[in-house]
């Protein structure tokens, strides 16, 4: 038998796996607990099973997750995580802790062909996507350390999710069915690839889905993200209304405030304009500085004033906790800081 990644299968498949080799069908209930509830870091972890199972299973089945190569916490609880996969390639995922849940942001690519400005993950250039053991090893690897379940996803972390859909698509479905994580607690953000809209309404799942607005003229935009170009923003909206029509979710707009950039009344009043006609959430997120990109958020007064104008135009708006503030909050910063020393590992 090849061997097949463990993060790749049901409990049906394990169980069928089992039964195939005059395995008793409940140890499948068992090691899925054991990787999945008790957060075992490998087969041999599994306190309740026998030797010849985990021999069985070490045997015929890869469970090898992603290795925590390092960890940078911010005073708030926000941990950061650089972690290797089998072939030495690093990404990055982030764990937030919330009062009540305990997101992580994921990773979906070995560095982004996207390259935004103003982020520290496109500036190294694009290596591979990742393949869905690797985004599911991610939430192995930090369930492992924080020894808790995870609650929600999201598909923010390097990489543009919707260039490599289908490894996502299976990633989430998977997180549902084995971590029970309901669709509706995942998020997949897009820079706004206009076709991958339109392939991935067709899946109807009840996730959210966020899109990158970061400003609502295109010309701007594209100077913020080099691929809005090819992805006019006009086109993108009515990708987004064939979204709504067909999976019944709204869209959230992520917007980076930048100071001097797009974060004026001017720019406050058209995002609302646009945001009342498409029916979207506004999620703000204050810019981090990155060594690539040399601007600042607003200030608190500023970003009143940019707020006040969404609440007048009766605009549904969020601002991002400014969480996991250090050296190494931007996208990417963590993997950048270690590129030279870990790539050629
Ligand atoms: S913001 Fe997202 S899409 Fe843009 S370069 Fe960074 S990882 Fe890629």
């Amino acid at each position: 038998m090849a061997k097949i990644h463990f993060s790749k299968l049901k409990i049906k498949d394990l169980e069928n796996i089992f039964q195939e080799n005059n395995i008793p069908k409940y140890r499948g209930k068992q090691v899925f607990e054991g990787i999945y509830n008790h957060f075992a870091p490998s087969f041999d972890h599994i306190n309740n099973i026998p030797k010849d199972l985990k021999l069985f299973l070490n045997q015929n089945i890869d469970s090898d997750i992603p290795k925590i190569v390092e960890k940078s916490t911010s005073p708030d609880g926000t941990c950061k995580y650089l972690l290797r996969l089998q072939d030495n390639n690093l990404i990055e995922c982030v764990y937030l802790p919330y009062q009540k849940r305990n997101s992580l942001c994921i990773s979906t690519q070995i560095g982004c062909p996207v390259g935004c400005v103003f982020c520290a993950s496109g500036a190294h250039g694009f290596v591979r996507n990742h393949n869905v053991w690797e985004i599911i090893g991610q939430l192995l690897a930090v369930q492992g350390d924080i020894k808790e379940k995870l609650t929600h996803i999201v598909y923010m972390g390097i990489g543009e999710p919707l260039l490599n859909l289908d490894n996502v698509v299976s990633s989430l479905k998977l997180i549902n069915e084995n971590f029970k994580i309901s669709e509706r607690r995942i998020t997949v953000s897009t820079s706004g690839i206009t076709s991958q809209i339109y392939k991935l309404a067709d899946y109807k799942l009840d996730i959210t889905l966020a899109l990158s607005l970061h400003s609502p003229f295109q010309e701007e935009r594209e100077k913020l993200i080099p691929t809005a170009g090819r992805n006019p923003i006009q086109k993108l909206f009515l990708a987004c209304d064939d979204y709504f029509k067909k999976t019944k979710r709204r869209i959230t707009w992520e917007y980076i405030l930048i100071k001097d950039i797009n974060s004026d009344e001017y720019h406050a009043k058209e995002l609302s304009k646009l945001a009342k006609k498409y029916k979207a959430h506004i999620n703000l997120i204050p810019c981090n500085k990155t060594d690539n990109y040399n601007h600042n958020a607003p200030s608190e007064k500023e970003i009143k004033i940019f707020t006040g104008i969404l609440e007048k135009n009766k605009v549904e708006w969020t601002l991002r906790q400014k969480k996991g503030q250090n050296e190494n909050s931007a996208c990417g910063q963590l993997r950048a800081n270690h590129l030279n020393e870990y790539e050629n590992l």
